[in-house]
């Protein structure tokens, strides 16, 4: 068996972790990964009859059973997981109809999964019916996003535009826009059914007077795409308060779609 800290899906996890810390997004304990693990590269690393514990999800995610997440752990710090990944992260099979949890590698302490599991298992499940190559659910607390969420209007469509005006490359990067949530209660199944609601229709979804959830095929591009997001709500915060003079113009939208072979949201774009 080789050495599970060696694994690509692991380094690649806490250089992503580290990452996502040095930008800023993930003060404190804030923010939690998880990434869905196919059978045939944890079996390279871990017996998978194995279980170290099972632990009750609290939700039921029947789509997910048998399937497998390397995610962060409750109350773990994002500084900390390259440190001490065994202790920050944990490999679980989802169980029982997925409504436990199948503990095959880390959380040493004793500790568990992100308090926001059912969202992001949620989440995975709406990706995966529009997307089966999706296998990241990213949150994490970018400012000027969350800034953002104070000063502009939620309006979905409103919300998007003025990000795709901010940068010429927006509407290459995230052509399905950005969905927005208004302020609700982190960590319960609500706010999971309606961050995964939204997930139907954009990988980015806003948690107003929080932060974002982003989904994509791998740890890069869901990175990228909150990155993305992150720098277009950047330039709103230093112009919003300047007189604009120019922007990106609608013709000018539709040039990006044709030259880079992409399609705005339907009705998005006049
Ligand atoms: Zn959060």
């Amino acid at each position: 068996m080789k050495d599970i800290l060696t694994a690509p899906f692991m380094v690649e996890m806490i250089r992503t972790a580290t990452n996502m810390y040095d930008h800023g997004w993930d003060e404190r304990n804030g923010g939690n990964i998880s990434l869905m693990l196919s059978e045939a590269e944890v079996k390279e690393y871990l017996d998978t009859d194995a279980v170290i514990r099972a632990i009750p999800i609290g939700f039921s995610a029947p789509e997910l059973e048998g399937k497998y997440f390397l995610v962060t752990g409750t109350g773990k710090y994002f500084k900390n997981v390259q440190y001490a990944p065994e202790v920050n992260l944990g490999v679980v099979r989802l169980a029982d109809g997925g409504k436990t949890a199948e503990l095959l590698w880390g959380y040493a302490d004793g500790g568990k999964f992100t308090s926001e599991f059912p969202a992001h298992m949620m989440s995975h499940v709406a990706r995966l019916a529009v997307d089966a190559d999706n296998r990241v659910v990213m949150h994490c607390h970018p400012a000027n996003l969350l800034a953002m969420t104070y000063v502009h209007s939620l309006d979905e469509r409103e919300f998007t535009r003025t990000l795709w005006q901010m940068c010429t490359e927006c509407i290459v990067v995230f052509p399905d826009g950005v969905n927005v949530l208004p302020w609700m209660l982190c960590g319960t199944n609500e706010i999971g059914e309606a961050t995964a609601e939204k997930m139907a229709t954009a990988r980015l979804v806003v948690w107003s007077q929080h932060g974002i959830y982003g989904a994509g095929k791998d740890l890069d591009e869901t990175f990228g795409l909150i990155e993305t997001a992150e720098k277009a709500a950047e330039i709103y915060m230093k112009i919003a308060h300047l007189p604009i003079v120019q922007s990106i113009t609608d013709d000018q939208m539709h040039q990006l779609e044709a030259h880079f072979g992409v399609k705005a949201r339907e009705g998005y774009l006049d």
